[in-house]
C-alpha cells in the first residue's frame, strides 16, 4: 500500500477492493508509531479510527460510498471533536473535550473520512514555527533540524510524512498555506466564509478559516467540497456556489506584483521564475501589477489579529473549563494564577499587544487606523483582479528555517508573513502548492484569486500539477 497515494487513488483502491480502509488504517498506524519523534499528533485515535475503517469496509460492500469513504485524515487540534481531547496545543485546554463536533468535522464525517487523530500545532494557532505548542515543537520530516513552519505544523508534516491521506488545518494568517510550503504540500485557505468557523477555537475572528492540507490541488479540492457552505451555526458563513473541482481550464492572466519579487533570494527567485514559464506554456498571459498598500499588510495584521485574539481569549477563566489554578485564595487570584498558568509566552505576548490596541488613547492610533488600511488593501486586490485572474506570490521569504533561530524574535518570526498576511485581511482565497525545491527544501508558490475564486485556483493547480511532479516528491522514511 502505498502511504504517499492521493485521495483519488484511495478511492479507488478501496471500491476495487485492493485493499481495506482497516487495512488503510493500519498502514498509517503503523506509520505514525514508527515517526513518532516529528510530533505531528497531539492524540491517536486509533481504536476509532479502527472501528470507523470496519463500518467504512461494510458501506463499501454495500456500494454506500461517499466521496471520503474510508479514507483517514486528522484535524488540526483546534478543531472540536466529540469525545477526544481538543487542546489547541494549550495548557490551557489539556483537558478539554469537547461535548460537540466542528461543523467542518461534522460536514467531512458525513463524506464518510475517518479521523485518525489531532494534529500538533502553535498554541492558540499563534505562531509561524509549531514551536510554541504547549506539546513541543514538530519536526520537518524533509529536515528533522527545520521547522514545519505554522501554525498548522502538525497537519502539514503528517501529510508529506505519509502519515494521513490529508488534514484539516486553519488559517489566519497563512497558517496553512506557509506550513504547506515549508513541508511540499498543497494547502488551500478558503475565501472568509466559505467554510464554517462553528466548534473552531476562535483566535482571530475576522480572519480565522478553516481549509485542507494535501497531497494535490485536486485532493485539496475533494476536501473543500466536504467541508464548504452556509452553516446557520456560524452568521459569517456564507450562501455561495460550491466550489466546482471539475471545472475545465482556460487561458487566465496571471498578476505578478512586482514588489513582492524584488525582495527575495536569487534561489526562490529562481524557482518561482520557473513556475512563472510553466504556467505561461500551458497558455495563461503574465501581466505585472501593484499591491501598493500591501506592504504594510503584516503590521496591520498584527494589530487586528491581537486585538481580535485579546478579546477571543478572555473567555478562558479557569472557571467553565480549561485549566484552573490550584487553591486560590479569591476569586481575583484564581482567574490571574488561572491565566498566568495556562497560557504560553507568545499567546500572553498578542493578548497584551492587542489589549493595548484596543484601549482608551490607543485605539484610534491602532486599531482604527488598521481597520483603515485594510480597507485600502482590500480595494488594491479588488482593481488588482480587474488587470488579472490570478495574483501568483511566494508563499513565504525563506524555506523552512532552523528550530530555535527565530523563536527569540518575534519581529523577525512575524516578517515571515509578509506574502500569506495581505490576503486574509482581503478575505481571498490563496493556494499554497510546491512548485521546487532550493538546498533540497522544498519551495511554494502562491495564487490568490477574487472573493469564491476557488474553483479558478484549483483548476489552475491541477493543471500545473499535471505538468510538474513537485507535489509528488516526498522525504525518505528514516525509519525505514
Ligand atoms: N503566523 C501568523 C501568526 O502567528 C499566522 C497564524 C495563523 O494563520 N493562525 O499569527
Amino acid at each position: 500500500m502505498n502511504p504517499y497515494a492521493s485521495v483519488t487513488q484511495l478511492r479507488s483502491g478501496l471500491d476495487n477492493g485492493d485493499f481495506s480502509a482497516e487495512e488503510l488504517a493500519h498502514c498509517y498506524l503503523d506509520r505514525i508509531d514508527a515517526a513518532k519523534d516529528l510530533n505531528c499528533f497531539i492524540t491517536v485515535d486509533a481504536e476509532g479510527v479502527l472501528d470507523a475503517a470496519k463500518r467504512a469496509d461494510k458501506a463499501i460492500a454495500n456500494k454506500r460510498i461517499g466521496p471520503l469513504t474510508g479514507i483517514p485524515i486528522a484535524h488540526k487540534d483546534l478543531f472540536c471533536t466529540r469525545g477526544l481531547l481538543t487542546s489547541c496545543a494549550s495548557r490551557m485546554l489539556n483537558n478539554f473535550v469537547a461535548p460537540y463536533d466542528a461543523t467542518v468535522v461534522d460536514r467531512l464525517k458525513r463524506a464518510g473520512a475517518i479521523t485518525i487523530g489531532k494534529t500538533n500545532m502553535d498554541e492558540f494557532a499563534m505562531g509561524s514555527s509549531n514551536e510554541t505548542s504547549f506539546y513541543g515543537p514538530v519536526k520537518n520530516p524533509w529536515d528533522r533540524e527545520c521547522v514545519p513552519g505554522g501554525s498548522s505544523g502538525g497537519s502539514a508534516a503528517a501529510v508529506a510524512a505519509g502519515l494521513a491521506a490529508a488534514c484539516t488545518g486553519s488559517d489566519t494568517g497563512g497558517s496553512i498555506r506557509q506550513p504547506a510550503s515549508f513541508c511540499g504540500v498543497t494547502g488551500l485557505k478558503p475565501t472568509y466564509g466559505r467554510v464554517s468557523r462553528y466548534g473552531m477555537i476562535a483566535f482571530a475572528s475576522s480572519l480565522d478559516q478553516g481549509g485542507p492540507l494535501a497531497r494535490s490541488a485536486s485532493d485539496a479540492g475533494t476536501l473543500l467540497n466536504a467541508m464548504e457552505g452556509y452553516d446557520p451555526n456560524d452568521s459569517t458563513s456564507a450562501i455561495a456556489d460550491a466550489t466546482d473541482i471539475s471545472s475545465s481550464s482556460r487561458a487566465l492572466k496571471i498578476g505578478i506584483p512586482t514588489q513582492y519579487w524584488s525582495d527575495l533570494s536569487p534561489s526562490l527567485t529562481k524557482v518561482l521564475e520557473e513556475a512563472r514559464r510553466t504556467l505561461e506554456s500551458l497558455g495563461h498571459q503574465a501581466v505585472s501589477l501593484e499591491l501598493p498598500h500591501t506592504n504594510a499588510a503584516t503590521a496591520v495584521y498584527y494589530v487586528i489579529a491581537g486585538a481580535e485574539a485579546s478579546t477571543n481569549l478572555s473567555r478562558y477563566d479557569g472557571i467553565r473549563y480549561g485549566h484552573r489554578a490550584a487553591a486560590p485564595e479569591n476569586l481575583e487570584d484564581l482567574y490571574q494564577f488561572s491565566r498566568s498558568e495556562g497560557f504560553g509566552s507568545e499567546v500572553k505576548r498578542r493578548i497584551l499587544t492587542g489589549t493595548y490596541a484596543l484601549s482608551v488613547g490607543y485605539y484610534d492610533a491602532y486599531y482604527l487606523k488598521a481597520q483603515q488600511i485594510r480597507r485600502l488593501i482590500r480595494q488594491d486586490f479588488l482593481d488588482a483582479f480587474g488587470e488579472a485572474d490570478v495574483i501568483l506570490t511566494p508563499v513565504s521569504p525563506s524555506t523552512a528555517f532552523k528550530r530555535e533561530a527565530l523563536i527569540e524574535d518575534p519581529i523577525s518570526m512575524y516578517q515571515q508573513d509578509i506574502y500569506t498576511t495581505p490576503a486574509s485581511l482581503a478575505g481571498l482565497p490563496a493556494l499554497s502548492l510546491p512548485c521546487g525545491v532550493s538546498d533540497e527544501m522544498p519551495v511554494g508558490m502562491q495564487f490568490i484569486g477574487p472573493h469564491f475564486g476557488e474553483s479558478s485556483l484549483l483548476t489552475l493547480g491541477r493543471e500545473y500539477q499535471d505538468e510538474t511532479d513537485w507535489h509528488a516528491l516526498h522525504p525518505a522514511d528514516n525509519h525505514d
